[in-house]
């Protein structure tokens, strides 16, 4: 375990955005991330954990250590109609997909080419093109710091929920996520209902799709129409999808009738922010280094030098005025260190 002093943590997030962080390790085992909180802890010094970085926007200097998860390690046990596989939390998440599909497994394919590690995909249940990681989650191991021990946490006490967990809530700062356990189907069904996989699965002639076709209609749209960060430093959708109740949606739709909207199980209705967004007329705009993306309203840019707290700042502008022209709340998706 080798700790580091006044790092630029620019390459570690895709924001891209130059920020120090005073002290820097990298754990690739359970015992040395128990040695670098125990660390922090003795310096009595606060400690942050980091992922891949594609989820989080830095602001300022960090104080105190970054800890980035490098556990990994991947096993599988295959039954007659499952196959469980066990991933450590440093794995590349997209690479645990593609693994899956070759070996013929279903259920992640529509969670293709999302950036990250698998330690992070609980966190905010991640999700995409109709599925969300939960849909084939067991359970994880995590490492609570105050007490240094390895918990086992079942798919109900995660508390999943549209971009949500209780590691967003109740558990934030407590559990350090070290491996998670999925299981998928050896004999899938592919999910096909979104409207874009369907459209591209049409265009290539696909007529019975498998997870395979499913996994390429998914890599293939993402390359299309989403910002790559090697490009253009984002952080994919800066805001959640708002979801509000039955009587703000007819206000609403009545209002805006070609608002596009997605009716729920539960009888709200989830709206879509981009749109949002884009009526108000951000979609493309740009203050110095920071912006607003030109093709999709939801993600925020950095075009190349802009510091975090431009961007924090630009987010809070389309906060306040989708609120003064639609009365809806965007929630941040993102992490703000
Ligand atoms: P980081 O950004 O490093 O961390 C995110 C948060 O999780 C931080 O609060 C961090 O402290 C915490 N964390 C990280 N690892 C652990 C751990 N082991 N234990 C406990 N806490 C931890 N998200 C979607 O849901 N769907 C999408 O389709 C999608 N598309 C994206 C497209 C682009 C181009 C980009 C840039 C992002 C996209 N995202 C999407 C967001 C992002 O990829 C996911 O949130 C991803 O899971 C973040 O993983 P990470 O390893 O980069 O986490
Ligand atoms: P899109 O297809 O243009 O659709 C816009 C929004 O409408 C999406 O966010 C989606 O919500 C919702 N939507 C569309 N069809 C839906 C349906 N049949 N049922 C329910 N909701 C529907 O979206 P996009 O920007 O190209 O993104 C495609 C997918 O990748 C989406 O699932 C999106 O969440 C995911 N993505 C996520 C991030 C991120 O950082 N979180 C970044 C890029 C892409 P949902 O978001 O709930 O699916």
């Amino acid at each position: 375990m080798h700790i580091q002093h006044n790092v630029d943590l620019a390459p570690f997030t895709t924001f891209g955005i130059h920020a120090v962080a005073e002290s820097f390790v990298e754990v690739s085992t359970i015992e040395e991330l128990r040695k670098a909180i125990a660390w922090a802890q003795a310096a009595n010094t606060p400690f942050k954990v980091l992922g891949s970085g594609s989820n989080i926007l830095v602001t300022d200097d960090v104080a105190g250590l970054i800890i980035r998860i490098r556990i990994m390690g991947r096993t599988s046990t295959v039954e007659a109609s499952s196959a469980t596989i066990h991933c450590g939390a440093g794995e590349n998440w997209h690479s645990i997909v593609q693994w899956s599909v070759e070996n013929g497994w279903g259920g992640l394919e529509n969670l293709a080419l999302i950036p990250g590690t698998v330690g992070a995909a609980p966190m905010q249940n991640i999700g995409a093109y109709g599925t969300e990681q939960s849909s084939c989650f067991v359970e994880l191991q995590a490492l609570d710091v105050t007490t240094g021990i390895v918990a086992t946490v079942t798919k109900d006490e995660c508390a999943f929920g549209y971009r949500e967990s209780i590691f967003k809530r109740d558990l934030r700062h407590q559990m350090v996520i070290t491996s998670v356990t999925y299981r998928l189907a050896t004999a899938p069904v592919v999910n096909v209902s979104y409207r874009d996989v369907a459209e591209e699965l049409h265009s290539c002639a696909v007529i019975e799709p498998q997870v395979a076709d499913v996994f390429d209609a998914v890599v293939a749209i993402r390359q299309r129409k989403l910002p790559d960060p090697r490009v253009i430093g984002n952080a994919g959708s800066f805001f959640k999808n708002p979801v509000v109740d039955l009587d703000t949606y007819a206000q609403l739709v009545a209002a805006h009738p070609t608002m596009p909207s997605y009716a729920q199980a539960d009888g709200t209705y989830k709206l879509a922010a981009a749109w949002l967004i884009d009526q108000c007329g951000w979609k493309g705009y740009r203050s110095g280094d920071a912006g607003v993306h030109d093709r999709q309203a939801l993600v925020l840019v950095n075009h190349g030098n802009a510091v975090g707290s431009q961007l924090l700042e630009l987010s809070m502008r389309i906060q306040h005025q989708v609120q003064d022209q639609f009365g809806v709340d965007l929630e941040r998706e993102i992490n703000v260190w």
